[in-house]
């Protein structure tokens, strides 16, 4: 690839705003990523900046909203194992309804475990 406005130049890297190649000497650094010097593209640098710095709040609330899920989760499949064992005790028999509530509380209980092991993927970023 070349550089969009010297021809001759191989490009160096990729503006993340239009997507031309760049040189050397057109590179504009912001130092996660590369733009071309066009107003537009360091607009968009610009908002990406913003969004990067804004990525440990996202962090936060992805926490936040996994930890609740596996609350929420878990006392749901905790609910279908409860039915499981009332409608055992109903019927004397492990029957379809039993193993329909067994399925449910265990699809739950996966969910549940699921999003647990993700919230390690998500830190809580504490402020300093
Ligand atoms: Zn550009
Ligand atoms: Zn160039």
């Amino acid at each position: 690839m070349h550089c969009f406005k010297h021809q001759e130049a191989i490009a160096v890297g990729v503006c993340c705003g239009c997507l031309k190649g760049l040189c050397a000497n057109c590179v504009v650094d912001h130092s996660n990523f590369i733009t071309c010097d066009r107003p537009e593209c360091q607009e968009s640098a610009n908002i990406a900046r913003e969004l990067i710095k804004q990525a440990p709040q996202t962090n936060v609330i992805t926490n936040k909203v996994l930890r609740k899920a596996v609350v929420v989760d878990l006392i749901v499949g905790l609910i279908f194992l409860f039915a499981v064992v009332v409608a055992f005790s109903i019927e004397g028999t492990f029957g379809p309804i039993c193993a329909a509530f067994s399925g449910m509380s265990i699809v739950f209980i996966i969910y549940g475990v699921i999003s647990l092991l993700k919230i390690h993927k998500y830190p809580e970023i504490k402020n300093k």
